[in-house]
């Protein structure tokens, strides 16, 4: 018999890099020896949409640079409190697209789970930055609902978790839901969006990668990095495992400018991710979304870009360039 005493599961390795992410601007700069650009930062930015960046990637980026690549994915400059037209709150239309608390669905046979409103890094382009995530975070109840939702509608062979990033949730928790998601029989793919094999490598674990092998599901997981600069040896290492657990490995990259807006680092990106086996799949023009606008790349600007690299890559290795147009039954091919 086990014994009924409550178990208080210790924290993991990744647990722990989680909960010590950097959220002082301050610490970042000195790190970087950049603390001469503190008012570089925009105050309102961060109280709205705070800093938090994992100190792994904090150690990929280029000391002394504030221009590097990977910090102004997450440096809050005073440029974000610009006001700047057709720049809107929910430019994707989430809002109209719940179909259920925490699900949302815009696109045939497959439907999108808000797992959790978190994410381990706050990337200052995200399309979700206002996004009332408290809102539609599932409680136990939600679950059960979305649940029937998914039951009820057989056209939906594929459910994708999302979030905030779906991997900050716990194995536990994540291996029970797969469970209750395998129940329903027309269901066939399970797909994970995240970033933390880019940004936490370290939450690529045992655990993770037994119940990715263990589902009956065909597992596609669509990380996300922007530059070849975030794909070092230790988030080579992940990427290869999780390959290995039997997943299909894609990528997703925002096309963005002043970090990855020219056909070198976009062929770099491609080579990269070729060498640790994940294709590339989409590039996103950025999401029209209030305080992103100095990132902003016009769609001209983005199919010179793929034509530039198609020279140069074998096709398989060109992202399929795209944006997300509300109301559209998938996201728009623009090259
Ligand atoms: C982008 C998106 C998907 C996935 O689209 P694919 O073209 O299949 O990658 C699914 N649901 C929602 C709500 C989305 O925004
Ligand atoms: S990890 Fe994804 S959801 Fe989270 S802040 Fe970055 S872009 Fe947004």
């Amino acid at each position: 018999m086990i014994p009924q005493t409550q178990q208080v599961d210790t924290p993991q390795d990744w647990q722990i890099a989680l909960s010590n992410v950097i959220k002082d601007p301050k610490v970042l700069l000195n790190q970087l020896g950049l603390e001469g650009k503190l008012d570089a930062i925009s105050p309102e930015a961060l109280k709205t949409f705070p800093l938090r960046v994992p100190q792994s990637y904090i150690n990929k980026m280029r000391y002394g640079d504030i221009n590097d690549p990977l910090l102004r994915q997450v440096f809050p400059l005073i440029d974000e409190s610009y006001e700047v037209e057709g720049f809107v709150a929910d430019p994707v239309g989430d809002h109209l697209a719940i179909s259920s608390p925490g699900i949302l669905q815009k696109y045939h046979g497959r439907a999108l789970l808000i797992t959790t409103g978190a994410c381990a890094i706050h990337c200052r382009y995200c399309f979700r930055r206002h996004f009332p995530y408290s809102e539609s975070n599932p409680l136990a109840s939600q679950w059960l609902q979305s649940l029937q939702t998914l039951r009820d509608d057989k056209s939906i062979n594929e459910v994708i978790l999302s979030g905030g990033d779906p991997l900050v949730l716990g194995d536990k928790k994540l291996a029970s839901m797969v469970k209750d998601l395998e129940k329903i029989p027309h269901l066939k793919r399970l797909r994970i969006h995240t970033r933390l094999p880019i940004v936490l490598p370290e939450r690529i674990n045992k655990s993770l990668l037994a119940w990715i092998s263990s589902t009956r599901f065909q597992v596609i997981m669509v990380v996300h990095a922007n530059h070849a600069n975030e794909i070092d040896e230790s988030v080579a290492k992940v990427l290869m495992a999780l390959r290995d657990s039997g997943c299909q490995l894609l990528n997703q990259a925002v096309l963005l400018k002043g970090i990855n807006d020219n056909s070198e680092s976009l062929v770099a990106l491609s080579e990269r991710l070729s060498d640790v086996n994940v294709m590339p799949y989409y590039l996103h023009l950025l999401d029209p979304v209030i305080g992103a606008s100095h990132f902003d790349v016009s769609n001209q600007r983005g199919i010179d870009l793929i034509n530039d690299i198609r020279e140069y890559l074998p096709g398989y290795l060109v992202p399929r360039l795209v944006r997300e147009q509300q109301g559209e039954a998938s996201k728009t091919p623009i090259s």
